[in-house]
């Protein structure tokens, strides 16, 4: 990505308390870009419209402009939006990946220190999990029990496969496609990010004992990726340990394996041993919520949605209609998200002033309510003021 010294960067406000973060989230990227290169570089900020707002401004929830200039920009930052109820529309965010073939949603997990957190030692995340965004039982084909479809799916099965099925007039059915093609793509997201940021393994989590086919296969594509396109770059667990002793030879990235709920406990109890993950859709979405709830939760959790081509940047939360427009709620996810924007556009210096300015704010406990009634001792403040103290 070739990034100009005052690029244009598209943003979605958001509803609910998009309006809140959006602008905190700006005012702390802008000051931290101005500080880092003396006024050389600077965000043009344009704003795209997608949800409430583009629904009251031109009639349609996402347009088609907001999408194009994505896609025209390469990156971009989003707010979170209500999911239209009806109009057969399943989710905006599902719409913009799929539209921008977002594949890789990418979730940074660490602490930073002072967040409260229900785990012993929370300093020793340190994760970044890449999870499948396309395909799984998260693609949408499944079928209501009892209608046509499925009945005529599951009579093919039963009738034509010699599949077992009993029941099938109150059965619903689902279908979990896993491909080799957007296995391989995921997983060497993953790679070449452990690759460039030095980190230490790559880990593929998978049902694999059970599901063999589909969960099986995304781990032994995943091993075969890394294979054939970073067999220098790359060592498996079992070379770590047979030919180098368990000490990682610099500039090797080590591939390994874990099954998903084993994976979940050894998140929990051997932390420090994980690094990167690449994940499947589901499992992806179980693992990222429980891991980001042990470092600060909601407030903090933060990603990024990157395809080959554009990649969007976004909280994790969704538009907490209750806080809306109330200058209540906390701004470092979506802040944190501009900082992996700013990362992505190799603006490392800005960004790691965003990050210490965030490490500082709370070190202080100068923090919004959802940490303040957390930590002992904390000053409450609002989101604006928060973005205040990150910037002082
Ligand atoms: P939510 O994340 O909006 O809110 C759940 C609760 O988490 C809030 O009530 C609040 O207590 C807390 N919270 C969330 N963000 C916070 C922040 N920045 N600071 C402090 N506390 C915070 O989840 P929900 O209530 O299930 O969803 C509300 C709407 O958001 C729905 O329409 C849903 O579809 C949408 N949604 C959008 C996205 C997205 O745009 N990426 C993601 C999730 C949900």
């Amino acid at each position: 990505l070739v990034v100009p010294d005052k690029p244009i960067i598209p943003f979605i406000m958001g509803d609910g308390i998009g309006t809140d973060v959006t602008p905190a989230m700006q005012r702390i990227l802008d000051a931290a870009v101005e500080k880092a290169y003396n006024g050389a570089r600077k965000i043009v900020w344009v704003e795209v419209y997608a949800g409430e707002r583009a629904r009251d401004k031109t009639g349609e929830w996402l347009p088609d402009e907001t999408l194009k200039a994505f896609e025209y920009f390469y990156v971009g930052i989003k707010g979170p939006l209500t999911t239209p109820v009806g109009g057969g529309i399943r989710s905006l965010n599902v719409a913009i990946r799929q539209r921008l073939d977002l594949y890789a949603n990418v979730r940074p997990v660490y602490y930073i220190p002072g967040l409260p957190s229900p785990v012993k030692h929370p300093e020793k995340m340190n994760m970044v999990l890449f999870r499948e965004a396309t395909e799984d039982v998260y693609a949408g084909i499944e079928w209501q029990a009892g209608t046509p479809e499925a009945v005529k799916f599951l009579t093919f099965l039963r009738d034509e496969m010699g599949v077992n099925l009993d029941n099938i007039e109150a059965t619903g059915v689902g279908v979990k496609p896993i491909s080799e093609f957007k296995t391989k793509r995921l997983v060497r997201q993953a790679i070449r990010y452990a690759l460039q940021r030095n980190r230490s393994s790559v880990t593929l989590v998978h049902k694999g004992n059970i599901m063999k086919f589909t969960e099986g296969a995304f781990r032994d594509w995943g091993y075969e990726l890394a294979r054939e396109e970073f067999g220098d770059q790359t060592i498996t667990e079992d070379e770590l340990w047979e030919k180098y002793n368990g000490e990682r030879p610099a500039g090797k990235v080590v591939m390994k394996d874990r099954i998903a709920d084993n994976m979940l406990q050894q998140l929990l109890t051997r932390t420090d041993e994980y690094d990167v993950l690449a994940l499947p859709n589901l499992n992806g979405d179980y693992l990222s919520d429980a891991a980001a709830a042990q470092v600060g939760g909601l407030g903090i959790a933060h990603g990024a949605n990157i395809g080959d081509r554009v990649a969007v940047f976004e909280a994790v939360h969704g538009t907490a209609p209750k806080y809306a427009g109330q200058n209540k709620v906390n701004p470092t996810a979506l802040t944190l998200s501009g900082v992996m924007m700013l990362e992505h556009m190799g603006w490392d210096e800005a960004a790691q002033l965003v990050r210490k300015g965030i490490a500082a704010a709370i070190q202080d406990k100068v923090v919004t309510y959802d940490l303040a009634r957390q930590m002992e001792g904390a000053t409450k403040v609002g989101t604006a003021e928060f973005a205040d103290a990150v910037i002082e």
